[in-house]
């Protein structure tokens, strides 16, 4: 049997993920006060803030423990250590967001033991939050890591508190452009709401004057410690396990109900949701939100003709390719790849449950890279390919356009801004899809039409 799994392994190459304290990175840049922390090695640290910067185009700070020989041998509890009282000196944080890495891991440092280790050695001074998430990238992806965190973070600091009329939000990785998006709309149903975790100024700021220690914008600490009176927790995901789920964790422990529901990339997704914080806020849905919806439906008529059948490839983190897929099925294009990085193993089956009639047309992949998406897409002839840049290569072999979304988007500028979610979202994604394919016919015209 061993010989036999060895002459059938193939090694990932060109993932269709990224690497998991990547994505609890991003859950700790959302906490206002926090500063991210990763144990490991300098090389994983920079390779993270590399790709945040490329995506987000905004400077990120991440502290390290800085790993070298001596460390990955004897294990890294002394630069742990110091590298913590060297953030806690630095930057003054009232949380610090720990992550591990596949090294120290591997070599089985046990993180929640020296940072009790270290809250004991040093009780004589008021300590920040340590808050420790076990993120090997051998285990899991990005958005792995990424519900990890944020149920680390609720774990941590939500204290049992007087029940109150807001809720709690976990959208997921989304755009800056998103968050800002949710939170206006509950503004408008006058809800109070906890959004885990928000990174919107953070990752999509103002320029500065002198240099700034970026750790001051996010989810305000004191509304976290107040999650688990709330009257509900909202999860826009269908494939998050109950053991990384920040809304099941307040849930188990705080008796506070949970609603999870796809993202809502779709107009029938995203009714679902303004019906349910229609009824958590006891409010109408307002007339500007009615009148966007109106808006798209109109756009939806207008356009129809440039999408109807049309083949679409699609790939990302699982929760947004479910999402895009019954965006794209609700407009008429047949989502005929849906492919993923994430091996939560739900893909198959969330498609089946909400796409019951097209399911038979659509191929799904899941804990994919991009040799496999490539080979597949080929033989599908889509006619569009949606997802982050690295669907470039294979726009360039089939010549057929790269509508960019999700995360990441390193080869344009825009990505903070790039909305997704709700009738603005799908308004915009429409857009941006049938002009997709206004153009193709304008460039193959032998005429140049001008109207099309
Ligand atoms: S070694 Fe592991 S944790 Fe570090 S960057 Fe690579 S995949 Fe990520």
């Amino acid at each position: 049997m061993e010989q036999q799994a060895s002459e059938n392994y193939r090694p990932t190459k060109n993932p269709c993920r990224l690497c998991t304290p990547f994505g609890a990175c991003v859950a700790f840049n959302g906490v206002a006060g926090c500063a991210p922390y990763i144990h490991g090695s300098q090389g994983c640290a920079t390779y993270i803030r590399r790709y945040l910067i490329g995506h987000f185009r905004e400077p990120v700070d991440i502290a390290c423990s800085s790993f070298g020989e001596s460390t990955t041998i004897f294990g890294g509890k002394e630069n742990f250590d110091t590298g913590i009282s060297n953030v806690i000196d630095g930057y003054a944080p009232k949380m610090v967001g720990i992550c591990s890495t596949c090294l120290s891991e591997t070599i089985g440092d046990d993180v929640s033991q020296f940072i009790y280790e270290y809250n004991k050695n040093n009780n004589t001074a008021p300590l920040p939050y340590l808050v420790n998430v076990s993120t090997p990238s051998y285990c899991g992806t990005h958005s792995d890591g990424f519900h990890k965190a944020n149920r680390a973070i609720v774990k941590t600091l939500a204290i049992e508190t007087m029940k109150h009329r807001g809720i709690n939000i976990f959208p997921g990785m989304l755009s800056p452009a998103d968050l800002r998006y949710l939170k206006e709309i509950m503004n408008d149903f006058c809800l109070p709401a906890m959004l885990l975790s928000d990174y919107s100024d953070s990752f999509d700021g103002q320029t500065w004057d002198k240099y700034e220690k970026n750790i001051e914008f996010g989810t305000e600490i004191k509304d976290i410690e107040k999650a688990g009176g709330a009257k509900a927790s909202i999860e826009f995901s269908t494939t998050v396990d109950d053991e990384s789920s920040a809304a099941g964790y307040l849930t188990e422990t705080f008796d506070v109900p949970a609603h999870t529901m796809p993202m809502p990339l779709s107009v029938t997704s995203t009714d679902k949701f303004f019906e349910l914080v229609s009824s958590l806020s006891e409010n109408p849905i307002p007339q500007k939100h009615l009148s966007e919806r109106g808006r798209l439906i109109d756009a939806y008529v207008d356009g129809h003709k440039y999408v109807f059948e049309k083949r679409a490839v699609i790939y990302g983190d699982e929760d947004m390719v479910i999402g895009l897929a019954c965006f794209l099925a609700e407009i008429g294009i047949i989502p005929a790849l849906c492919a993923t990085g994430g091996q939560g193993g739900k893909l198959q089956e969330s498609l089946e449950k909400l796409l019951p009639e097209m399911i038979s047309q659509i191929t799904v992949q899941e804990d994919t890279d991009f040799i496999d998406i490539n080979d597949c897409a080929r033989s599908l002839e889509p006619d569009i390919i949606i997802g982050n840049s690295n669907g470039y290569k294979l726009k360039r072999q089939l010549d057929i356009p790269l509508v960019r979304i999700g995360l990441p988007i390193h080869d344009r500028i825009g990505a903070s801004r790039i909305l997704h979610v709700g009738y603005r979202g799908a308004q915009q994604l429409y857009d941006r899809i049938v002009n997709a394919f206004i153009e193709i016919q304008q460039e193959d015209s032998p005429v140049g039409y001008t109207h099309i």
